[in-house]
């Protein structure tokens, strides 16, 4: 507390991201990063970037990328929002859309950044439960409501909702924005991009973070009708003119270039998964059906907390959440096959 912040910034609760330590070399499966580097198109397009570009400011409108991103997902650069990673997007939707009479809705199990924000921008929320399985359950989602965002798949479970159960949710809710928060699609999920056309409703956010290896770059962007990109740019534009640099302007039109490479790193992911998921079954772990590059488990007779502890004491980050219902989960980020191996080999040291 101190006497120069205003009630709200005292009240604000702020998330907490994954630890990123600087001091020691984990293995770092708590933050969802990909294991794999960037398109090799990236690297020839920071090679190619004119430095003299950065005395100038960048187009604030990002054409280039804004173009590119549209044509890559059959749609109008108008149905196009790109933001300084998919967070800040987020966050942008929340004050455009999600401000209204009744309170927005989302599971309770879910990502933890969403209540931040309702802080922050003062929105009413109500948050729906999962069932016991931690599936979503849309029965809780129908009725009066300011909004509702639900990632898909969730997070942290990695459970996936199929394209037919999201066409519902719209088709029970043309009255309030629908947020799919699609940061961990790639991995197997159908995108809801394509109820764009038949949805004004609808605005389906993507990140570079994930399944385009760049977390570091902070890229993410939104697709929805026109009306609704247009409610973000206002909120952008009385923000900041230029959240996207030129560099990643570039390396964003780039990285979308290559899809074949794209299509590799995931299909890899998705392969060490699986392998990852029938591991840890093998040794005793409850592992919930994931449909993202991580997977979240919990073992019957071992606490969570301790286990991310001795993981950590062990030179391995996972990722342990201290929150209702979930406070004996761990969430575990897919790595390469070696580190997968080289966790799995920790924990059945640790479980011995
Ligand atoms: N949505 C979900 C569900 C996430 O897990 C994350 C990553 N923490 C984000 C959005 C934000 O990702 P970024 O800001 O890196 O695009």
């Amino acid at each position: 507390m101190s006497r120069y912040w205003s009630k709200l910034v005292d009240d604000l609760d702020p998330y907490v991201p994954g630890e990123q330590p600087q001091d020691q070399q984990y293995i770092k499966l708590n933050t969802n990063e990909s294991p794999y580097p960037p398109a090799p198109a990236v690297e020839q397009a920071i090679g190619n970037f004119t430095v003299d570009r950065l005395r100038r400011y960048p187009d604030p409108l990002s054409t280039e990328l804004v173009t590119a991103l549209a044509d890559y997902h059959g749609l109008d650069p108008t149905q196009v929002f790109v933001g300084n990673g998919s967070d800040e997007v987020l966050a942008h939707a929340f004050q455009a859309f999600f401000k209204q009479d009744e309170p927005i809705l989302f599971p309770d199990i879910s990502y933890s950044f969403y209540p931040v924000y309702c802080r922050l921008y003062q929105i009413e929320f109500r948050q729906v439960a999962l069932d016991d399985a931690f599936r979503i359950d849309l029965d809780g989602y129908r009725g009066a409501n300011g909004g509702i965002i639900i990632p898909n798949p969730n997070a942290p479970t990695g459970i996936a909702l199929k394209l037919a159960e999201i066409r519902a949710l719209l088709a029970d809710n043309p009255e309030s924005v629908i947020i799919i928060d699609e940061a961990y699609v790639d991995f197997g999920t159908e995108s809801a991009s394509q109820l764009i056309a038949e949805f004004d409703n609808l605005l389906v956010v993507q990140t570079y973070s994930k399944s385009r290896n760049l977390a570091g770059l902070r890229l993410g962007y939104a697709l929805g009708h026109a009306h609704l990109i247009e409610g973000l740019q206002r909120v952008k534009n009385s923000f900041n003119s230029y959240p996207i640099d030129c560099l990643t302007d570039a390396i964003g039109v780039a990285a979308l270039a290559d899809e074949s490479y794209f299509q590799q790193c995931n299909r890899q992911v998705i392969a060490n998964r699986e392998r990852l998921s029938a591991d840890l079954a093998d040794l005793g772990f409850e592992v919930f059906p994931s449909s993202a590059n991580f997977v979240f488990v919990r073992h019957p007779d071992r606490a969570a907390e301790t286990l991310y502890l001795e993981l950590k004491s062990a030179g391995i980050l996972v990722r342990y959440f201290r929150a209702a219902r979930i406070d004996n989960c761990l969430r575990i980020t897919v790595g390469t096959e070696g580190e997968c191996d080289a966790l799995i080999d920790a924990l059945k040291t640790i479980l011995d």
